[in-house]
């Protein structure tokens, strides 16, 4: 099945995601530099960058660079004196993504923050809110990065949530993996929380069987 997956992914690629070298070269240089290859793929990216459009975003947040390949596809879609701060732990894909980023054109829209987020995230009263909120980084901190979206949002804000279903994982209350379990932590506060609306969409294709989490503050 998974064959099968990754050509109708390749297939929809092709239709709807213009050839892009930039990008193209952002994934060359990731592999390159040996980042591993779980960026989003180029029909996510191009979902997210509409996600950024349909709420006109100016300011985004993403948890989770690697080579910034999502990043640019969201920034990108900010208008005119639009800014994305992006938060990256390791200080070689940071290096990586800095690259890329200026790759881009886009070094004067993306702020990249070097650190493990939960030490990032509280330098950011001053930028927020943020009208979108990108979580890809440590899953077991899904539950606390929730918690920052929730603060650093409006009334209005997207907050999506990458890699939610890892391959069914997500459905074993007993999984051992401490990723499935912060998912499942910040599933529990998603559905206790008033102010989100949300939903999430399973997801097949060439990076294999998961999903994502979409809430929208009320
Ligand atoms: N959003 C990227 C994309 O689609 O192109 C992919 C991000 S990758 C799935 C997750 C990234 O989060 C990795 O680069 C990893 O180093 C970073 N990360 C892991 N723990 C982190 C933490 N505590 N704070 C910030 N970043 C972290």
């Amino acid at each position: 099945m998974t064959d099968l997956w990754t050509e109708v992914d390749d297939y929809l690629i092709d239709r709807l995601v213009p050839t892009d070298p930039v990008l193209d070269e952002v994934l060359r240089a990731n592999a390159a530099a040996g980042l591993p290859a779980i960026d989003v793929a180029p029909n996510q990216g191009r979902l997210l960058h509409i996600f950024a459009l349909m709420v006109g975003a100016r300011r985004i947040l993403e948890i989770g660079t690697l080579g910034a390949y999502s990043t640019i596809w969201l920034a990108r879609a900010l208008g005119e004196g639009g800014r994305l701060v992006t938060l990256e732990a390791d200080a070689a894909h940071a290096a990586v993504a800095r690259e890329n980023i200026g790759r881009a054109g886009l070094q004067d829209v993306v702020d990249l923050r070097v650190g493990p987020a939960l030490e990032t995230l509280p330098q950011l009263a001053g930028e927020a809110p943020f009208d979108l909120v990108f979580v890809d980084a440590d899953k077991e901190n899904n539950p606390a990065y929730l918690e920052w979206a929730l603060r650093l949002s409006r009334p209005g804000t997207v907050i999506i949530c990458d890699n939610v279903v890892r391959d069914g994982a997500i459905a074993d209350p007993d999984s051992p993996d401490p990723r499935v379990q912060g998912t499942r932590r910040f599933f529990d506060m998603v559905a206790a929380e008033p102010r989100l609306v949300a939903s999430a969409i399973q997801t097949v294709g060439g990076k294999g069987w998961d999903g994502f989490a979409i809430a929208v503050v009320r």
